[in-house]
């Protein structure tokens, strides 16, 4: 231990990976445990998608690719960004890597420096400060809570930049809280940065395919932002491709450059089958991945009047992803069970323990008054969960 880094010593764990390790684990030795906690679809890959896998395979796709993504994939990635986002990127502007985390990853690297700081808007995802970290900037978490429906104001936005704000990252729908930006609440936050033309924007839209009926919008749409915006986007929650690792970025050619320049040192181009099987994903009408995004609103209704039918949680209706984020803390200071509840942490390793049911605190996500459950799990998965839910916090 005391001959690791400062930075890995420094580094936390991903509060999602180790719930899910946990929830693995207590599986492992014959506990049923319902794992709530990773933000997984529980769907099968498209057919379609497994096919182009299966013949890139027999294609002997088998060679390293270009660090930054076939040039197909590329020209796929521009073409999903034009006909989704009403996006223009050239493939010189495209970078595909190991997952959107790595993408996100990249991204800090090269544009950071120590000191520099990085907003993050609450709830934020979880690696989103460790990345931020790991490149020696600081995160400065700006609060928002469930009574302003998990949004940053203009004002609150405007209140946190200093002049070493170099970075803001956004992500819409959000992980954890299911939040999505209107294009009006977006063009009121880029009021605010073009005051402000120094700072850079990430904006993660990861769960873009994920949402309930409000149409979700690209940062990098507004002109004002499109030359200091990197847009994140990867293939793991919309097509049940999770394991495949897939994410990619549309960015300003020189920032494209500079993380293709990361990844080359790094990781080299990604996989290369599943770099194919992207292409036909890509390619695909959206209306091919409708059948889950309705699953998975069957499922959010259903979870959201199972909680709303216990006493305590306070929990609102989100437009997109596939979670539910809780406001616990009027458990906060109980005793259940012999166990003291003193905040969000205890709250969740409490059901882990009593209901076998594995979710994530709110801390990791920079919220500490609330849990994250994953609905990304069948009806009666969920349905068994928050019976057990109920049972331990009768
Ligand atoms: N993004 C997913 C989640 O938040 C996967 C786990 C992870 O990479 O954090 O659960």
């Amino acid at each position: 231990m005391e001959a690791l880094s400062e930075r890995i010593n420094s580094l936390p764990i991903s509060a999602t990976l180790a719930m899910a390790a946990k929830a693995r684990e207590l599986k492992s030795q014959g506990i049923d445990v319902i794992g709530l906690s990773l933000g997984e679809p529980d769907f099968n890959t498209p057919d379609f998608i497994k096919d182009a896998a299966i013949q890139a395979v027999n294609d002997n796709y088998n060679s390293y690719s270009p660090v930054d993504g076939y040039a197909d994939l590329k020209e796929a990635v521009c073409e999903k960004f034009k006909r989704d986002n009403n996006l223009d990127y050239k493939p010189s502007q495209v970078v595909v890597s190991t997952g959107a985390k790595q993408s996100i990853a990249n991204v800090c690297m090269v544009l950071l420096n120590p000191g520099d700081e990085v907003l993050l808007p609450a709830p934020y995802w979880v690696s989103y400060s460790a990345i931020a970290t790991l490149a020696e900037a600081t995160p400065v978490i700006v609060p928002t809570g469930i009574e302003q429906n998990f949004k940053i104001t203009p004002e609150q936005l405007d209140a946190a930049i200093t002049p070493k704000t170099k970075l803001i990252m956004f992500n819409s729908p959000n992980n954890p809280s299911g939040t999505v930006y209107t294009e009006a609440e977006y063009h009121a936050l880029a009021a605010v940065l073009e005051k402000y033309p120094n700072i850079f924007i990430l904006s993660d839209e990861i769960y873009e395919h994920i949402n309930y009926g409000v149409a979700v919008f690209s940062l990098a749409a507004i002109p004002s932002l499109y030359d200091r915006t990197i847009t994140v986007n990867g293939l793991a929650k919309a097509f049940a491709m999770t394991g495949w690792r897939i994410g990619y970025i549309g960015a300003p050619e020189w920032i494209a450059k500079a993380c293709n320049k990361m990844q080359g040192q790094i990781t080299s181009g990604t996989n290369c089958i599943a770099q194919r099987a992207a292409i036909s994903a890509l390619k695909a009408p959206v209306s091919k991945i409708q059948y889950m995004v309705d699953e998975f609103k069957n499922r959010r209704q259903l979870i959201i009047d199972l909680l709303r039918a216990m006493d305590g949680f306070n929990v609102n209706e989100p437009d997109g992803a596939f979670y539910v984020f809780p406001d616990v803390s009027s458990f906060f200071g109980k005793t259940l069970q012999g166990h003291t509840i003193a905040n969000a942490t205890d709250f969740a390793l409490y059901l882990l323990e009593k209901a076998h049911v594995a979710t994530v605190t709110g801390d990791a996500f920079g919220d500490p008054n609330c849990i994250r459950i994953s609905y990304a799990a069948s009806e009666d998965q969920i349905k068994k969960a928050m019976g057990r839910v109920a049972k331990a916090l009768a």
